[in-house]
């Protein structure tokens, strides 16, 4: 394994950069993918220049200067570079040490754009290297990947060291078996990463994400095939209907059950009256009423005296789900109990001394309802009967795999806990056609009666004003709202707004007479919760959040969601963040609201990086459903080069997804083939390597 502290450039303040993107070896940078790529034309004098178009042209260096702009606060370089055909005007922002680093004389290629700002053509802030005779250029290429970022790092740095990375590290071993690769005439890997990095053409992008594609799906699959295979040969507890008591839970519920969430819960309640563990997806958009299939399917386990377990990823949900459970179950004398990593709460009275609090609870609860720590070490549980994972994309396989190893029965009968996972990502019918992954599906289409359609707007810096007379009369009607932002501390990125930043300005200019609240990730738990408790009550009529509220949260009260810089969000997790609100008839709003441009696009007068991002907006306003938005979401990552960038499917895949249908069917054939004679790949080490490795990597985000 070789350390990135072994590259040229990287001291520790880099290294720790580059940490910061989960990049920790030389190795992890190879692996590191460009999300989309630039394309530029070389125009091969000054002469041929085109305007408003992305150009590469090589000149030299008349003469480089630093100036302060007219809004004071920025470095404005100016450059003159010319060939034999003419010169070009160049403008760089905030970048004053290029006028250190570039001089009169050197020779550079640039790419970019030009502008004709009445008459003057300048291309503006172009990407840049010095043109040296023995050296391939890396910056100014026809195709050039741009890679994700974080503070302190450019596009550059990034380019560089990860054209240096594939000097240092020997042939990477292919895990895909030969015959496959032959067969689906498929790139081989180190081709394929050499062509997603430094590709020349489109048809070298096409084909690396061709073979990225098909070994992540068939890894993905393989995985699953392995997961069966290990499955099959468990037992579990039958859990017969106990028919009685459900009919009872389901008649006093507030509400009707939906005609599919009625048909999702009896087929969960045939399944899990076998000996098979079971093993159910259960798939319904946002709002569409999984929690109570879930808490039936819990009942029915205790009332059958085995214990349930329902296991979900944020701190917020899993106290959400303690409160309802204790209002739904506030006549069936059940012992609840809620599992974080930091604390534990029951029903019920605990004796032993708090040490003990967690053997305690897991001796004696029905249902325990926790975070991931529900499979941390000390865990045992006596008679796990049914495991529930809420919002399953989040979790990793791997840990979807341990909690199902955490039974320990008194007479050293291990059994294995029936199985359900919960998500509201779009699954294509397709798929859940099939028995993909070992699993059975369960899909809830329709949403509860009288649910409107949420009313979806994009907001632009100057209608905000307008928007937030709108958020005051909802407030007025008793109705309260979200508000989210990127980040929890003011960032030096201009424009990008901040939890605490936000707050204090709502609180003293806009919102001044109503009771608004932070909320995010970095506060203490018992801050969380006190602030959601007072929500939930009404009492806090505004939560300015980050995105720890984006799954899940249920607050049928709440109207109105205001999403800030919603351009930097992805479609799903937007339409996650829409989800919070319509979850009753009242009429509910979202908000997409821009962020101010920054000073850059304001001189350039244009608002460049918005485009795209404004077309995923509208789609929000034109699409309320998940699995619309989802083909949306994929067809970007095609046309527009985004790969990566977003989570989508079950699965965070780089580059494929459960739409693929062709290539999973091919997948599927090939390891049926080849399964057949070899059921256990001995005769593939690496690829079982690659496999086992990939279930330790797989981790929370
Ligand atoms: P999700 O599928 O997003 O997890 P929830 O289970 O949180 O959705 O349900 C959303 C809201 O709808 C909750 O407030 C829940 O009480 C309510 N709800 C669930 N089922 C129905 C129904 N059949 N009729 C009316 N409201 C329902
Ligand atoms: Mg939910």
């Amino acid at each position: 394994m070789i350390k990135l502290s072994q590259l040229n450039k990287v001291g520790e303040k880099t290294e720790k950069v580059l940490n910061k993107l989960g990049l920790e070896t030389v190795l992890d940078l190879v692996f590191y993918f460009p999300y989309r790529y630039e394309k530029y034309e070389t125009c091969s004098t000054i002469s041929q220049i085109k305007i408003n178009q992305p150009i590469i042209i090589e000149g030299e260096i008349d003469l480089i200067r630093n100036k302060k702009s007219f809004r004071k606060k920025m470095f404005v370089t100016e450059a003159l570079i010319s060939d034999d055909s003419g010169s070009l005007e160049i403008i760089w922002f905030n970048q004053p040490y290029l006028e250190k680093t570039l001089k009169a004389g050197d020779r550079i290629s640039v790419a970019g754009k030009i502008i004709n700002n009445h008459g003057r053509l300048i291309m503006m802030s172009p990407t840049y290297e010095k043109i040296d005779p023995n050296k391939e250029k890396i910056h100014t290429k026809n195709i050039l990947p741009l890679y994700s970022l974080t503070a302190n790092l450019t596009q550059k740095q990034i380019r560089f060291l990860i054209n240096q990375s594939f000097t240092k590290i020997n042939k990477i071993p292919e895990f895909l078996p030969q015959e496959i690769i032959d067969n689906q005439k498929l790139l081989d890997i180190n081709t394929a990463l050499k062509k997603i990095h430094f590709p020349t053409s489109e048809e070298d992008i096409i084909q690396a994400v061709n073979r990225f594609k098909f070994s992540e799906l068939f890894i993905f699959v393989l995985k699953s095939y392995l997961l069966k295979q290990r499955l099959a040969k468990k037992v579990s507890m039958a859990l017969p209907i106990k028919l009685g008591a459900i009919k009872k839970f389901i008649a006093d519920l507030p509400f009707k059950l939906t005609t599919d969430q009625k048909k999702s819960t009896w087929a969960i309640l045939k399944d899990t009256e076998n000996k098979i563990p079971m093993s159910r997806l259960l798939q319904g958009d946002v709002g569409t009423g999984k929690t109570i299939v879930a808490f039936i399917a819990l009942l029915n386990c205790a009332k059958n005296k085995k214990q349930g377990a329902l296991m979900v990823p944020t701190e917020i949900l899993a106290q959400q789900h303690y409160n309802s459970a204790l209002k739904l179950f506030a006549n069936w004398n059940l012992k609840i109990a809620v599992i974080t990593s930091k604390s534990q709460t029951t029903n019920f009275t605990l004796t032993r001394p708090k040490k003990d609090w967690l053997s305690e609870i897991t001796q004696q609860a029905d249902i325990i309802i926790g975070t991931h720590s529900l499979i941390g070490e000390k865990i045992k549980f006596k008679k796990l009967g049914l495991i529930i994972i809420d919002e399953q994309h989040r979790f990793g396989v791997n840990q979807r795999q341990e909690i199902l190893n955490k039974n320990i029965d008194d007479d050293h009968d291990i059994t294995t806990p029936h199985f359900l996972s919960m998500t509201a990502t779009p699954i294509p019918r397709s798929l859940a056609l099939t028995s993909f992954q070992g699993l059975n599906f369960s899909i809830i289409s329709e949403k509860p009666k009288n649910r409107k359609e949420i009313e979806t707007k994009i907001v632009s810096p100057e209608n905000k004003n307008e928007m937030y007379e709108f958020i005051k009369k909802e407030i007025a009607l008793g109705h309260q709202a979200f508000i989210i932002c990127p980040l929890i501390d003011p960032s030096d990125k201009l424009g990008t707004k901040s939890v605490k930043e936000e707050y204090e300005k709502l609180k003293k200019d806009i919102f001044r007479d109503i009771n608004i609240a932070p909320l995010h990730g970095k506060m203490k738990l018992t801050e969380k919760e006190a602030i959601m408790d007072k929500f939930s009550k009404n009492e806090i009529k505004i939560l300015i959040s980050t995105s720890v509220i984006e799954v899940g949260v249920d607050m049928p009260n709440a109207t109105v969601m205001l999403i800030e810089g919603a351009e930097r969000f992805g479609l799903a997790q937007l339409h996650q963040f829409r989800g919070r609100v319509g979850r009753s008839d009242l009429s509910s709003y979202c908000f997409l609201s821009l962020s101010e441009p920054s000073p850059e696009s304001l001189l350039l007068n244009k608002k460049i990086n918005y485009d795209t991002s404004i077309n995923r907006l509208t789609a929000m306003q034109k699409y309320s459903d998940g699995l619309e938005l989802a083909k949306i979401d994929l067809k970007n990552r095609g046309s527009g080069n985004f790969y990566g960038t977003e989570q989508s499917g079950l699965m965070n895949f780089k580059f494929a997804s459960l739409f693929d249908h062709e290539m999973i069917k091919q997948v599927e054939q090939e390891i049926n083939l080849w399964t057949k004679n070899d059921p256990n790949l001995e005769k593939y080490p690496a690829l079982l390597k690659k496999i086992n490795q990939d279930l330790e990597e797989s981790h929370l985000e």
